[in-house]
């Protein structure tokens, strides 16, 4: 369910009609309702009110500062994988209370930055990264506050590159050493033990998966209890999937009771880590035609959005419905729709029965909300593109345009080259 809609042949955006908004701002550009970001956030947590839980919102998936602040007002916290992803979400008002932090490769200014702000927990990957917060805490005289991320060994059966609770991922402690990591962490005077953690992938479209490694954790902190070790959070990561085509995920009030179920005597605060299923329907990226052409039997619409600005199509081949922005005749044709960028992996969609588009025409990439902006680069010094938010019959560029300016910003030329080129 999301607020993109026809009207009189048109796509709207809430109460917005998209071509307005690309004539005002220019194309390429990201677009989302706020009505549905609050849509799908609400109906998580909602789903989760009969227990005590917190929703730390993943920032990779969608990192604007705009929507950060909007989850935070909604009473939701993060999950970061970075210093960077702290700083935006302090920057938002996030509650730092209601910040975990994930990743195999946490430095130390950024564990330092987290522990100087008072983060909620780490989920922690490695033996040697929790000597490293112990350290850090030491340093700083606090105490760290830690989760383990264990390694479940589950299939999420979704695509290779986003599996991560596979054995032979890099992620997480294998759960079958976790026992002891947790008596070894135990031993660390500057850390306070308090969760178990895994995140076993993305674009999960089972519940079974979920439910494999829920009952993997819910073993193992009966076994730590039995250590002495009290657990207080259990941290289910994030993960659930979205459609982005056919696929039918588990719908979140579904996802939720049986995860209710079979937590219901382990008394811990739920911790979930959502980005896709909260903001990837809700944001689509609109682009313009700028060619069409034909080369042996096989059509092209060459648009002005490329791989730099999405690159999910490039990367894992994956699937983006492609609309018209004003509804078009019912001919249609087969065609590769492909951006500016100098790669022949350089496309949005491929083999795909769409309308004719015509030189000028506007498209609608849907459900690029997430791991869309936040994957865009500025390869072939292309300004990443405005990220807009519609609010009901208003909208708000929440990112402006980069400039050629802001492309090369922080470069230099050393001195010395003046003489040389003079
Ligand atoms: C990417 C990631 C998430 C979010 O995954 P979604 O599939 O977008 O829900 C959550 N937790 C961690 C540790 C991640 O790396």
């Amino acid at each position: 369910m999301n607020y993109f809609h026809y009207k009189d042949s048109e796509l709207w955006c809430e109460e917005v009609p998209v071509s307005m908004i690309a004539r005002d701002v220019g194309t390429p550009l990201y677009l989302y309702s706020y009505r549905t970001i609050e849509r799908h956030f609400n109906v998580f947590d909602e789903a989760f009110a009969p227990v005590p839980h917190i929703i730390c919102f993943s920032v990779k998936a969608n990192s604007n500062i705009a929507i950060l602040s909007m989850l935070a007002g909604m009473g939701g916290g993060v999950d970061i994988v970075s210093g960077g992803e702290l700083y935006r979400a302090l920057l938002a008002g996030v509650n730092p209370g209601k910040i975990v932090y994930s990743g195999v490769g946490k430095r130390v200014d950024e564990i330092r930055y987290a522990i100087e702000s008072d983060i909620l927990m780490f989920n922690v990957e490695s033996e040697q990264e929790l000597e490293v917060i112990n350290a850090c805490a030491g340093e700083l005289r606090r105490k760290a506050r830690i989760s383990l991320r264990v390694n479940p060994d589950v299939d999420p059966m979704t695509h290779p590159h986003i599996s991560t609770g596979l054995k032979e991922n890099k992620f997480g402690i294998d759960i079958n050493k976790s026992r002891y990591q947790y008596r070894r962490a135990r031993e660390l005077e500057h850390l306070d033990i308090v969760g178990v953690d895994c995140h076993i992938g993305s674009q999960i479209t089972e519940m079974s998966p979920f439910l494999d490694a829920l009952d993997r954790l819910t073993n193992l902190i009966r076994c730590l209890r039995k250590d002495g070790i009290d657990i207080r959070y259990l941290d289910l990561g994030g993960g659930l999937g979205i459609t982005y085509k056919e696929e039918t995920p588990p719908h979140p009030t579904e996802y939720a009771e049986e995860i209710i179920r079979r937590t219901k005597d382990i008394d811990c605060t739920l911790v979930f880590e959502p980005g896709r299923v909260v903001i990837g329907n809700a944001g689509i990226l609109v682009s313009e035609v700028l060619y069409t052409k034909v080369s042996s039997e096989k059509h092209f619409v060459i648009v002005d959005a490329g791989m730099n600005d999405l690159i999910r199509p490039s990367l894992y081949g994956s699937y983006h419905a492609i609309q018209p922005v004003v509804e078009k005749s019912d001919d249609h044709f087969d065609a590769d729709i492909v951006g500016p960028i100098c790669e022949s992996g350089d496309y949005l969609a491929r083999k795909r029965t769409i309308p004719r588009f015509e030189r000028g025409d506007l498209l609608a990439v849907m459900s690029a909300g997430a791991y869309g902006f936040t994957m865009a680069s500025n390869y072939n010094s292309r300004p990443r593109v405005a990220e807009v938010l519609v609010k009901d019959d208003r909208y708000y560029v929440i990112r402006r345009r980069e400039t050629y300016g802001d492309i090369v910003k922080g470069e230099a030329i050393p001195s010395f080259f003046a003489g040389v080129n003079g």
